[in-house]
């Protein structure tokens, strides 16, 4: 049986959404591009701190951006490098793209204070949130988040969604000293959560790190495919939480 298959069968997949059946105790959100707009958040905070820097914020090097920092950062999960120093490394590769010349570490650190501030005043939440963490929340469903970031970054990240009294527990990287792909990442939360994995639904937006990792763990999962990059042919795949329902806890 193929991963794909198995997820037909569980959650029921229609035209209009999935719905998640009585048997799910647990719904595990990721955080950045699944609850908040990372990349529309870090687009805007490219627009106010380049220009600061003398350099015009183009197409390209935003795209430029992009691609330095999910390089460095699948270094950083991986556990090769330092949280800090993918930083570093995104800044030397994105630098000179930009016109720009990189410094020493401790002006690398600086430089990238600089982009925080404008990223961390950037944050938007997307509005599929509410109404569907409220509603998942009522079905008497447990919730979490678990992320591939940092703890301090990650947490006021969830504070500023205004909904973390419903998401319930965070879950990071750092903090679980491991993370996604890796199978214990999920099973910890689920334990946490006491649900077996068989009854937790992980949600995200990587193919990945969020569906097929996910299964590989022995979660159910379904793709939030905001940008519609696919995999199209996906059962478990939707395009926004709207298309998210729940038949409500098996003991209802
Ligand atoms: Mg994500």
């Amino acid at each position: 049986m193929t991963p794909r298959s198995r997820a037909a069968a569980f959650p029921s997949v229609t035209a209009s959404g999935v719905t998640l059946s009585r048997e799910v105790g647990g719904v595990i959100f990721d955080l950045d591009d699944t609850l908040i707009d990372h990349r529309g958040s870090a687009r805007q905070a490219l627009r106010r701190w380049l220009p600061e820097l003398g350099v015009t914020p183009t197409d390209e090097l935003v795209a430029a951006w992009f691609g330095a920092e999910e390089r460095h950062f699948a270094t950083y999960s991986s556990g090769d490098i330092t949280y800090g120093e993918q930083r570093r490394r995104r800044l030397r590769q994105f630098l000179p793209a930009a016109g720009l010349v990189p410094g020493d570490d401790d002006e690398l650190d600086d430089l990238f204070a600089g982009y925080l501030v404008r990223y961390r005043a950037s944050w938007i939440t997307y509005d599929d949130v509410g109404p569907a963490v409220t509603t998942l929340h009522r079905s008497g469903i447990s919730l979490a988040v678990l992320t591939n970031g940092v703890a301090d970054q990650q947490h006021a990240k969830v504070a500023s969604t205004g909904r973390a009294d419903l998401l319930g527990p965070v879950f990071t990287a750092e903090e679980l000293g491991v993370a996604k792909p890796d199978p214990e990442a999920y099973l910890m939360v689920c334990r946490h959560l006491g649900l077996p994995p068989s009854s937790v639904v992980h949600v995200g937006d990587r193919y990945d790190l969020d569906v097929e990792g996910a299964r590989a763990a022995g979660l159910q999962a379904i793709h939030l495919d905001r940008r519609g990059t696919g995999p199209l042919d996906e059962p478990a795949r939707i395009t926004s939480l709207d298309q998210l329902s729940s038949r409500g806890p098996a003991d209802s």
